[in-house]
């Protein structure tokens, strides 16, 4: 991605590539063929803002997404054209069913109380509702109890209330392609679909993607790989769509025995040129990455020294030639030297929650064929 010296006002930039995260949408098409492909925006899109990404991943050709909560769906709608759908994963919240049939959602109707409550709805209406319905298969998570999916399907009174647009199961260790749970849970998954014939089946979140096509059903669910980040163990050819670079507020030289930052955890064995940064733990960076972390410029790896702050952390610059760093300079956080797989290993999390940490207070830069287009911290989805 092209660097952007027009942010002047800002002192950190996330850079997301609209083009990357298009392209990735057509791998994981294209490896899922021919079953579809939706995609899953929960989040805000994991954080990266779920009107401007919806709205690309739709002139891709994406007609089916996945939010969490009924609140998330308003901003997506506004994005994409009519014809897409969209479904809320978590379901349907108490007395929610008019704000649901309202935002034109779909719910995917995890317990019986939530079917009861929308068929209801149905009944008083007068016509069918739309839903997808999703069956536990082995995670213990979300979703009805086999026996109560076969109690539905059998019930001639429930097909005439919902109108089933999807039905749907979640892995639980879709990461890991070995684990024989995968299999336990699709040879669950596929005796209770038996009994629901005609209703397009979706199982694959972007793990499942990457496992054997029985996994892809009619439906795939990728979110994550969408943007970039390496679904399981392997590489599996997506580009990233997120860089992170952060300003330099300022450059000091200690001397050895100084010591740095809150709780003075940091008591520097030599001495050191040392550069505070723009960015804590309230910009999305974990604290835990204190002491453990780095950041980057130019290739040469900068080590965090000491505690991660609430809107600053320092880095040691010393392997920099002198010069080569000034105030107002930005360093690389995530990027060509350090991936979000990077940076979770060392603050001992996942890609996932750096991700959908990021979004809240950068200036967002969102580049799509070439065009970028700022939005600057506090700006709506
Ligand atoms: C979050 C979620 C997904 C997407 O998961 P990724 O691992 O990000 O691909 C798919 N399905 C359900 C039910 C989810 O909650």
């Amino acid at each position: 991605m092209q660097q952007l010296s027009c942010v002047e006002s800002c002192s950190s930039r996330l850079g997301i590539d609209l083009d990357a995260l298009r392209a990735n949408y057509r791998t994981l098409t294209e490896r899922v063929a021919p079953a579809r492909c939706g995609a899953v925006v929960k989040a805000n899109a994991y954080g990266l803002g779920a009107t401007r990404v919806g709205a690309a991943l739709y002139r891709e050709g994406c007609r089916t997404f996945f939010v969490a909560q009924l609140s998330e769906v308003a901003p997506l709608a506004s994005a994409v054209g009519a014809d897409a759908a969209i479904f809320i994963l978590n379901g349907l919240d108490p007395a929610s069913e008019g704000a649901c049939t309202a935002a034109g959602a779909i719910p995917v109707l995890n317990s019986l109380s939530q079917v009861t409550r929308w068929r209801a709805s149905a009944r008083r209406l007068g016509f069918p509702l739309p839903a997808a319905l999703q069956v536990d298969s082995g995670m213990s998570r979300l979703g009805l109890a086999v026996e109560d999916a076969l109690a539905l399907a059998a019930d001639p009174a429930c097909a005439r209330e919902l109108d089933l647009r999807l039905l749907m199961t979640h892995l639980a260790c879709a990461d890991e392609p070995g684990r024989a749970a995968n299999g336990e849970q699709l040879a669950a998954f596929r005796r209770i679909a038996a009994h629901f014939p005609g209703v397009p089946a979706s199982i694959a979140n972007s793990g499942g993607v990457f496992l054997p096509p029985p996994f892809h059903a009619d439906l795939a669910r990728p979110g994550v790989a969408l943007f970039g980040v390496d679904p399981g163990p392997h590489a599996v050819g997506l580009r990233p769509v997120v860089q992170l670079h952060a300003r330099v507020l300022q450059i000091r030289t200690v001397a050895a025995g100084t010591r740095v930052g809150y709780g003075l955890d940091h008591i520097a064995p030599a001495p050191q040129r040392l550069a505070t940064i723009a960015l804590g733990y309230a910009d999305g960076w974990p604290r835990s990455l204190g002491g453990a972390g780095a950041l980057w410029h130019r290739g040469i790896r900068l080590p965090i020294v000491g505690r991660v702050s609430m809107d600053s952390l320092t880095v040691d610059i010393s392997a920099l030639p002198q010069g080569e760093l000034a105030e107002g300079d930005f360093v690389e956080c995530l990027g060509p030297s350090q991936s979000l797989a990077d940076a979770a290993r060392d603050a001992r999390t996942i890609a996932y929650e750096i991700l959908t940490r990021l979004g809240a207070r950068h200036a967002r830069i969102f580049v799509e064929d070439g065009n970028a287009e700022i939005v600057l911290p506090g700006r709506a989805p």
